[in-house]
């Protein structure tokens, strides 16, 4: 396809891209599986880098077009996705206001500490955050004068995803470069944006990769199901490019096996993980995502889900200022 289509959707800089991808061969040898790779995500250069900066370049762009002066969003006290708006806000002089789950606490650690750091407005909802809830500020401000651009959960939405969509390409030109292929990529999904605009990508540019997402929240009832949110996601977005794409169930592949104890309980398998990669390769895992998705991983490697022969990618997301936050539960009682 076309190249330049993707560029063609409005896109503010916010990030320091091509992201690196690197080797982890130490890793690889350790766990006698495949060949394994890092897309480095993390280093994105928006605040402390993440996944959220992509689709924020095409989420703020909307926001600078229709003449907004300030954001909203919500999500998750620790949420990446609420860091990354604080700062994409300051770099636009754009107030930013934050709707996060829970009760203000004493000190506040990790990324709260960084919204704060970046003047955003918090609002705690308490345990009831909805959409619903985040509109009812969105309403409040616009009736103060201000002009809102709203941000659904997780930056997840056709325009979102965009950043996922530019990201296959920079990864199929990367590829190129580096005389480099890969038959897997594994990643965290959540709010589905990111999956959403790599399985758009791979099959605008036909790839033949295929996309892992493992997915961090448990299903609950009376929302929809995690590959299905992906998979209506997956083809609002292609509707905006002119090739005929549609999406079926089984295009959306979601390990729903990894779940633990839920989002946000950090278990053995992240722990594991977080140490062997600092270890091995001194890479910072966090303990929501992509130490999750990488116990995955490395579990499905000791499965023999894959040949030796094949190449990995392993998408790292960003997250690691969660870390902090989360001391106690990584290395308090016995370590
Ligand atoms: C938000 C987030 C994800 C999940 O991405 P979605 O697009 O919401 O599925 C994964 N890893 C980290 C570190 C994140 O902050």
């Amino acid at each position: 396809m076309d190249t330049i289509e993707t560029l063609n959707f409005p896109r503010q800089n916010l990030g320091i891209f091509p992201t690196p991808i690197v080797q982890i061969k130490k890793l690889a040898d350790y766990l006698s599986g495949p060949q394994l790779y890092i897309k480095r995500d993390d280093l994105s250069g928006l605040a402390l880098g993440g996944n959220k900066t992509r689709k924020l370049e095409f989420l703020i762009a909307e926001a600078v077009i229709a003449g907004c002066d300030t954001l909203v969003t919500g999500g998750a006290e620790q949420s990446n996705h609420c860091l990354q708006t604080a700062a994409a806000a300051s770099v636009f002089g754009m107030e930013c206001h934050l709707v996060l789950r829970g009760e203000s606490p004493t000190t506040p650690n990790g990324n709260l500490l960084l919204d704060i750091i970046y003047n955003a407005k918090i609002h705690w909802a308490g345990d009831g955050l909805n959409e619903e809830r985040v509109i009812k500020l969105v309403k409040k401000l616009e009736i103060a004068g201000k002009k809102v651009y709203f941000i659904p959960f997780g930056g997840s939405n056709s325009t979102g995803a965009l950043g996922f969509v530019r990201s296959t390409q920079e990864l199929v030109r990367q590829c190129k470069e580096k005389r480099l292929s890969f038959s897997h990529i594994v990643f965290p999904s959540s709010s589905g944006g990111t999956q959403a605009g790599l399985v758009v990508g791979a099959r605008l540019f036909n790839q033949k990769f295929k996309v892992i997402g493992i997915g961090i929240d448990k299903e609950q009832s009376g929302v929809l199901p995690v590959a299905e949110n992906i998979r209506q996601l997956a083809n609002q977005t292609a509707a905006r490019f002119s090739k005929e794409i549609e999406f079926s169930l089984k295009d959306i592949i979601v390990r729903g096996e990894y779940t633990g104890d839920g989002y946000g309980v950090v278990g053995e398998l992240e722990k594991e993980a977080i140490r062997l990669v600092a270890a091995r390769e001194g890479i910072l895992l966090d303990p929501i995502y992509t130490a999750r998705a990488m116990g995955a991983l490395i579990e499905m490697i000791g499965n023999k889900e894959f040949g030796k022969s094949e190449n990995i990618l392993f998408w790292h997301t960003g997250g690691t200022a969660a870390l902090f936050p989360n001391a106690q539960k990584l290395i308090g009682g016995k370590n």
